[in-house]
């Protein structure tokens, strides 16, 4: 299948490219490295440095190629940055979206596959979350996943466009043969800065807030690996393709962990002492994120392989030793 990977040089986009060419397919990659890393992408894919906004632009390049399917990850990422600048998320993820979505429609490819995120639930009100707890986002980067949600169900609606949104949890984790890894500036995720710390470029790290109402009093979050990630996009994409029913499913492993066990695997796993302190809440943080993946697992056959020490332990050795 030819098969375009919007945000290819990303974090997630670039492990699930990875993943494709195990696969044989044939893989083309729309990235405008404003947050990518070029180094990511491999020399066997037809990569084309394009910005999403430029919509002529867009409209050419997919006219150029036979595109069978797109999956498309390419968007900005950082909830307290979207807080911040608004408008910044609006016009990147959902105009940037709302192009692609049109020229794809418009060059007749009628399958999407769509990097949705878990945070359109806001502040659940069942743990764990399904598919069927209400969406009440917080913050302008959920709004703005939730808002391509909308469009790619009226796109269905207006043009029969085909579409799987995938409700990501907590990514992490690292391509095991060490070849790819997250590589964010600045950092603002857990497992990663755990990491930091652990090799000496962090003195410490800070836990925000333990006085939740959990067991240990610190945040539940459900951390899932990468290359699961990969792999669901990959059934996601089989599943479009021969039932052509467009749908959305969530993707975590349906454990949680909490900042602490983090940081005690972490420290496990490296053989460090990670200094830690307590300090504030992070405004806007549920204390529990635990993903009911059922639907993934019945409908998809998906079942994530990474355990929490996997997760962790090929981060560390991305971050010993990163490529980019
Ligand atoms: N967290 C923390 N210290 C940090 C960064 C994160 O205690 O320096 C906590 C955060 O409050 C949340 C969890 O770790 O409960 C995961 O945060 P992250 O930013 O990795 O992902 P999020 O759940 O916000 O998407």
């Amino acid at each position: 299948m030819n098969i375009l990977v919007t945000g290819g040089a990303g974090y997630i986009g670039s492990h699930f490219v990875k993943f494709l060419l195990k696969k044989n397919e044939n893989v083309f990659v729309f990235d405008n490295l404003s947050r990518g890393h070029a180094e990511a992408i491999p020399g066997t894919v037809k990569f084309t440095k394009i910005d999403l906004l430029d919509y002529q632009k867009l409209k050419n390049a997919l006219s150029r190629e036979r595109i069978d399917a797109v999956v498309h990850f390419a968007a900005f990422a950082y909830v307290g940055e979207s807080v911040e600048n608004p408008a910044l998320y609006y016009t990147n993820n959902v105009v940037g979206s709302l192009n692609l979505i049109k020229a794809a429609v418009e060059n007749g490819i009628k399958k999407i596959i769509f990097s949705s995120t878990c945070s359109v639930y806001g502040n659940p009100l069942k743990v764990p979350i399904s598919e069927d707890e209400p969406t009440k986002p917080i913050n302008p980067y959920a709004e703005s996943k939730l808002v391509i949600e909308k469009i790619l169900r009226d796109f269905e609606t207006a043009y029969g466009l085909r579409y799987i949104a995938l409700r990501y949890f907590n990514a992490a984790g690292a391509d095991p043969e060490g070849e790819l890894g997250e590589s964010h500036d600045p950092e603002p995720h857990l497992i990663p800065l755990v990491l930091q710390t652990a090799l000496g470029a962090r003195e410490k790290i800070y836990i925000f807030g333990d006085d939740y109402d959990t067991e240990d009093g610190t945040c539940i979050r459900d951390y899932i690996h990468v290359n699961d990630l990969a792999d669901a996009h990959y059934l996601a994409l089989q599943y479009l393709t021969d039932s052509g029913k467009s749908d959305i499913f969530n993707l975590g492993t349906g454990t949680g962990n909490s900042v602490k066990e983090i940081i005690d695997m972490a420290r496990k796993v490296t053989g460090k002492t990670i200094k830690s302190e307590v300090t504030a809440r992070r405004e806007g943080d549920p204390a529990v994120l635990v993903a009911d993946n059922t639907k993934a697992k019945n409908i998809l056959g998906w079942n994530p392989g990474y355990n929490l020490e996997d997760i962790i332990l090929s981060a560390y050795n991305w971050h010993r030793n990163p490529k980019f």
